[in-house]
């Protein structure tokens, strides 16, 4: 058979939509779907016939029953969910690649029963008008951050952007050079400040800002005084800066609002958790509050909720914010009001928080736990002991997320050699395996964090293992 004839020799396509596999395929997929794998199955072949020489003609093999095989792979492969669950064994808890925090299920669960209908979300039942989305979180926000007033937007980037507009646009604000961070991607402190309108005046050196540096810069249009966490690094050796508490008695002397951008937004107190392996300091938006007239977190780093721009402070600057046109376009949708509110109301409640927030049970989790959970691994793995060798060691987890970068949590991590295998491919079958893993490599050696797995991911781990 020369090209010509083996071209014709593929099947048409509406022959192939009339095969039986692929009719019965049409039930639970789309048939868009359905036909763009056709076609690239088809074109696929073609290609393939093109680029064979002639003697190597009569190795393709296009049995109808292959290409039917190849449709309905194909078809799957393009309707798989491309958002999708897949398991942490990184160690790292608020993975800014992986989702940041993850939400319980309970919470989850609870958000969207009381947002897959009709809600109350813009409507006042009291008076039958209409009401305010925001309504349904302030006075909790307040309750646990002991704050006068909040507002809550889209993420900290845009709460960065909304109270820099509102309090200083057309105005200069002083920050001091050690401050000028860039925060994940494309979140940088200069550009931000652009974007608001309003003018940066650098001040002191990286390592060293003083108080009177502060003092000097201050003029007839400076607008505020900001304080950036330096949230995902952190300075060591020769450092000064002043407090908190200098800059709000400077703010309040030249009569300017002081406004700290906290970043992770802890509510509570991290240095209480003996899982760190030194002692941390994470000021509490408590805290924070205790000198800054404005105040805003993340809703997805430490607060373990979802992603969101948390502002708190003195009820005069929250309501122009609220007032402020960015507001609409920084709106929050029902489900993230859902979420943030169970969220919240999981703080008023310590003995629940843990289970209700994962971003705090992985924090707290001591290494003994951490030991624990990975002796439970090794009984889960016996059968694959002919496989592979199982080791505890001793290592560290990370917060992620851009949060505490120099506190380490003190764990026992699995590591796993393969008897067969490098490191590099069990890293690689497992990023492959359905669901993904992720975890990573220490010394060549393949290491299993426990600290971010969730209930029945050993198991998985271990079929994923099991075919390597
Ligand atoms: C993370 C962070 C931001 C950005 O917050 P997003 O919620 O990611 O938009 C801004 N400022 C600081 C100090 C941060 O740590």
């Amino acid at each position: 058979m020369n090209k010509n004839d083996i071209y014709r020799t593929l099947p048409k396509v509406d022959e192939l939509l009339k095969d039986e596999f692929i009719a019965s395929l049409s039930e639970s997929l789309p048939n868009k779907i359905i036909n763009e794998a056709i076609s690239f199955v088809l074109d696929e072949y073609r290609d393939l016939i093109k680029n064979t020489s002639d003697d190597n003609l009569n190795k393709i093999d296009i049995s109808v029953h292959n290409i039917v095989n190849k449709i309905i792979t194909k078809s799957n492969e393009l309707y798989d969910d491309k958002l999708k669950p897949l398991i942490n064994a990184t160690g790292v808890v608020i993975h800014t690649n992986l989702g940041r925090s993850i939400l319980s299920q309970e919470i989850i669960n609870k958000a969207v029963e009381n947002t897959c209908r009709y809600n109350n979300l813009e409507f006042d039942l009291e008076t039958g008008k209409r009401g305010s989305r925001y309504n349904h979180l302030e006075d909790l926000i307040c309750k646990v951050t002991g704050a006068e007033a909040a507002h809550v937007v889209n993420n900290n980037a845009s709460a960065v952007i909304l109270v820099l507009s509102e309090l200083a646009k057309g105005k200069n604000i002083p920050v001091s050079r050690g401050e000028l961070v860039e925060i994940g991607g494309s979140f940088r402190i200069p550009e931000i400040m652009k974007i608001s309108n309003c003018e940066l005046k650098e001040i002191g050196c990286t390592n060293k800002t003083h108080l009177s540096d502060y003092r000097d810069a201050i003029d007839e249009n400076t607008a505020l005084i900001l304080k950036v966490h330096s949230s995902n690094y952190k300075i060591l050796g020769f450092t000064e800066s002043p407090s908190l508490e200098d800059l709000s008695m400077l703010a309040k002397e030249k009569e300017l609002p002081l406004y700290y951008d906290i970043g992770s937004g802890s509510i509570i107190d991290l240095s209480k958790f003996s899982s760190f392996e030194e002692h941390i300091d994470e000021p509490t938006v408590r805290e924070a509050l205790k000198y800054a007239d404005v105040v805003s977190f993340s809703g997805d780093k430490l607060l373990g909720s979802a992603q969101a721009g948390i502002i708190v402070g003195k009820r005069e600057y929250i309501e122009r914010m609220k007032k402020n046109q960015l507001t609409r376009a920084l709106r929050l949708d029902k489900i993230i009001i859902s979420i943030l509110e169970q969220s919240f109301k999981a703080y008023l409640d310590e003995k629940k928080l843990f289970e209700k927030i994962p971003t705090l049970r992985m924090l707290s989790m001591t290494k003994e736990e951490t030991e624990k959970r990975c002796l439970d691994l090794m009984d889960i793995f016996e059968d694959l002991k002919d496989k592979y060798n199982f080791e505890l060691l001793d290592d560290y987890s990370e917060v992620g997320g851009g949060s505490l970068p120099a506190s380490k949590l003190n764990s026992s991590v699995l590591a796993i050699e393969s008897k067969k295998v490098s490191s590099e491919k069990i890293l690689k079958s497992l990023r492959e395996y359905n669901p993904p893993i992720i975890a990573r490599i220490k010394n060549d050696k393949f290491i299993i964090d426990s600290r971010t797995l969730l209930d029945g991911d050993g198991e998985i781990i271990k079929k994923a293992l099991e075919i390597i």
